[in-house]
């Protein structure tokens, strides 16, 4: 074929199209979809493209050849193509948005202008090259531009792949003294007063990210760290873990249990695609019958991915997969060297990896035989992607499976409702584990009621005396609280004053007894702060953390050690890994946690759980929080009674009586589901209907008002006169009406699913393309999807 039909990877949404190229000769026959290119694009210039199909029919007009043909190494498989298809039909995904999504990280390439010399001015002789850095250390850009226009210098642009090793630049704090170091910069100097500020209590940050934090430049940076209050620190970028290579020695095989053959055999029985739900209550052994499955497949000369809500949380899942497996384990996660995952991919494409196991984005390794898809905790939030493409894993996967026949088992002791519903539908099949594994059994849940109690009671006698039982038999507690640091908020309890972010409309969290504020939205962090800034008053806390009742536990129990988990936790990976084995290894006695705790940990040893305040959960304004709190509160109460030792699972309410905590208490899944499934069909919810957002943003107020209502006054039109089945609602302003400076607007749209892909392509081409023109410069629009 003489023809290629290209996507480039340039950003302006309005050219999301493919282009045509001609196939030069001695490409021909060399080349096809998925292969990398460069080509001709723009005046004078290239970019980097991606062979989408091949035609014979010339296109009417003239066209370009291909410049370049990228090795082999990189073509993307079949697998990675059909998952870009399915991103731009399903989450309309501009084919470059796609594409980049599907390209692992280091195998992106860096665009780099190099200029030649093509008249010798000042130093510079004909004939040489210089890349563009280079120049600019002795001229302007517009100096540069100038000599390209009066022909001195001529602009080249070429590809080269982005280095393996990045060094990052860290920033370290060499004051002792905030309020000393903010003395001696002038007061006007707002940005490097905010820096001296946000590093007061860190002991290190990356650069970009103290840019990022505090909207100063590295210029601000510099000149600090020239005066000596920070040092700049150039470093190879520091991951933690690599790959985990299983040794060939005789394993020792766990034979399964009775239910776990039955499951396996019910599973393998299925017609081919295999696709169905594992319900399996919590320590009922559900990785065991993974890794069975993930076993026979590979004999089948097939790939594996086992994909995970967070895999950096589960270094145990890893361990147990390779203690039962013979071949090499391909581990991605973000805290992979750079070099590790170039190598691990391309293990991945050659077939020698048969099995990985990821978070999320691990869908998108290139694999050429994959056989078998495995997701635990399918019901698991962080399976949506929050950046653009939008995806959910899960459907993504089960769109996957359908179209190249991969068998596919999603896996959990609390599916969401949304996976639930393709039971009833027959896309899955259900299978049970009904009870935990060996001589565990789940743990008994109870409530205490804290409305007798002492108003600001943060731990019950009830728990106090179960803690204590536990301790006096060696035995280990997790608590589980849903809010980070120490206090939602500072407020004045005089005139009202509520410290606030000063990028966001959010309360500022209070964190380390409140020497700390950090914005959990922009990542903006300050010090203490004394009094009411409006009216000199004294500030208290609002709201309480886990922090919090880390120092309340230290009072309760002077003589036992606690260590608080939260997500801030989770990025500093090292550190979360060795809380986490010494809380193993008995060093500490109990773990105080956000809903990261909830997360597949499994330890013998906790044969005490406790949420201290289920409140919080059963009050989102959402229509999920129902779903939530029952898969959060199941989950939870599962981390004990994991072993022979009984357990107990203590939740504090201030409404016991909420009919919640009957299916909870009861474990009884199929009543709750049941009851929240007819609700939302009647009310109009997914999984009956699905959801579009348009979210827009802007740093001008008004502008995001106007955008909303143009969007509103088109689509409510459009789906009017073209009798479309979907409602659009008033856009509203979301509870943090600004985030990161910007101001914030969205929109529903509720649709019923014969309509979604109509709705969904009018959604494309109104905003993604910006067919008609209504999208403002000054906003940034874009799409959610639910169900
Ligand atoms: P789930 O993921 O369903 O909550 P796990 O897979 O974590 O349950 O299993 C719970 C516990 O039971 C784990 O400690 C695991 O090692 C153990 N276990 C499960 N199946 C077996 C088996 N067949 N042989 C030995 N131990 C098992
Ligand atoms: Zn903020």
């Amino acid at each position: 074929m003489n023809y290629a039909n290209v996507i480039i990877n340039v950003k302006t949404r309005q050219l999301d199209q493919l282009f045509t190229y001609v196939v030069p000769p001695e490409l021909r026959g060399n080349i096809s979809a998925g292969h990398r290119v460069v080509v001709p694009f723009g005046k004078g210039q290239f970019a980097d493209g991606l062979v989408w199909s091949l035609t014979d029919k010339p296109p009417r007009f003239k066209t370009k050849a291909i410049v370049e043909k990228l090795a082999d190494d990189y073509k993307l498989s079949k697998t990675q193509l059909y998952i870009m298809q399915i991103l731009r039909k399903r989450y309309a995904a501009t084919y470059q948005e796609a594409y980049l999504a599907v390209l692992p990280s280091v195998q992106k390439l860096d665009k780099i202008i190099v200029y030649s010399i093509s008249k010798p001015f000042d130093d510079y002789q004909d004939g040489q090259f210089f890349d563009g850095a280079e120049l600019l250390k002795n001229y302007t850009q517009s100096e540069i531009n100038k000599k390209v226009k009066n022909g001195y210098l001529a602009r080249q642009v070429k590809f080269s792949f982005k280095h393996n090793n990045k060094t990052v630049e860290w920033v370290k704090p060499l004051y002792d003294n905030v309020e000393d170091a903010l003395a001696k910069i002038a007061a006007r100097a707002v940005k490097k007063q905010r820096i001296i500020k946000h590093m007061a209590y860190l002991d290190q940050l990356p650069l970009r990210d103290l840019t990022a934090a505090t909207r100063a430049t590295r210029r601000d940076i510099v000149a600090l760290a020239d005066s000596g209050f920070l040092a700049i620190e150039q470093r190879v970028e520091n991951y933690a873990v690599n790959s985990y290579s299983t040794s060939q020695q005789t394993k020792t095989v766990k034979p399964l249990s009775a239910d776990q053959s039955k499951v396996v055999r019910d599973y393998r029985a299925l017609d081919k695609p295999r696709a169905a739900l594992l319900i399996g209550v919590t320590g009922s052994g559900k990785t065991r019958v993974y890794i069975e499955l993930a076993k026979k497949a590979i004999e089948a000369g097939k790939q594996v991915l086992v994909l995970v809500p967070e895999i950096s949380l589960t270094p145990q899942l890893v361990a147990r997969f390779s203690e039962q497996l013979t071949t090499d384990i391909g581990v991605i996660h973000t805290y992979i060297r750079p070099a590790d995952k170039v190598n691990i991919y391309q293990r991945i494409k050659s077939g020698d990896i048969k099995i990985v196991i990821g978070a999320r984005s691990a869908i998108f390794a290139p694999f050429n035989q994959l056989g078998l898809i495995v997701i635990d905790e399918e019901h698991e939030y962080s399976y949506k992607s929050e950046t653009i493409p939008r995806y959910q894993a899960v459907e993504l996967a089960l769109q996957l499976a359908q179209r190249l026949s991969i068998d596919i088992l999603l896996g959990s002791a609390t599916p969401s409702i949304q996976t639930h519903h393709l039971v009833d539908t027959g896309v899955l099949k259900a299978l049970y584990l009904k009870n935990a594994f060996g001589a565990a059994s789940l743990s008994d849940i109870k409530i205490v009621d804290m409305t007798a109690l002492p108003k600001d009671t943060l731990l019950s006698s009830p728990l106090i005396e179960a803690m204590t039982q536990c301790f006096k038999k060696r035995e280990q507690v997790i608590l589980f609280h849903n809010r980070k640091g120490y206090a939602r908020s500072k407020q004045c309890h005089q005139c009202g004053y509520v410290h606030m972010c000063q990028n966001c409309a959010v309360p500022l969290t209070v964190y380390e007894g409140g020497n700390q504020f950090v914005c959990h939205y922009c990542g903006y962090r300050e010090p203490k702060l004394l009094k009411c800034p409006s009216c000199g008053d004294a500030l208290i806390d609002i709201g309480f953390g886990i922090e919090q009742i880390k120092k309340q536990l230290n009072l309760v129990f002077p003589d036992k050690t606690f260590a608080v988990v939260d997500s801030d936790l989770t990025h500093h990976h090292t550190k979360y890994i060795e809380t986490l084995t010494a809380f193993k290894a008995g060093d500490i006695d109990g773990l105080i946690g956000t809903q990261i705790l909830a997360k597949g940990l499994d330890f013998a040893n906790v044969t005490l759980v406790g949420v201290i305040l289920a409140d919080q959960l059963i009050h989102m304004p959402d229509y999920l929080s129902s779903e939530n709190a029952y898969q959060l509160l199941t989950q939870v109460a599962g981390r004990a009674g994991r072993s022979a030792k009984a357990g107990v699972a203590l939740i504090q309410t201030y409404q016991p009586e909420h009919p919640i905590f009957d299916y909870v208490i009861k474990r009884d899944f199929d009543s709750f589901i049941k009851e929240e499934k007819q609700l939302r069909d009647m009310v109009g919810y997914p999984p009956y209907v699905t959801l579009f957002t348009v979210k827009i943003q802007s740093e001008s107020k008004l502008a995001v008002y106007q955008q909303a209502q143009r969007l509103y006054d088109f689509y409510d039109k459009n789906f009017k006169r073209n009798a479309i089945d979907a409602q659009v609602f008033q856009p509203i302003q979301p509870f943090y009406a600004r985030i990161r400076q910007r101001y914030r607007a969205q929109m529903l749209f509720k649709v019923k699913r014969e309509s979604r892909s109509a709705v969904l392509t009018m959604l494309y081409y109104g905003i993604v393309k910006d067919k008609y023109n209504l999208v403002d410069p000054k906003c940034w629009v874009d799409i959610d999807f639910d169900g």
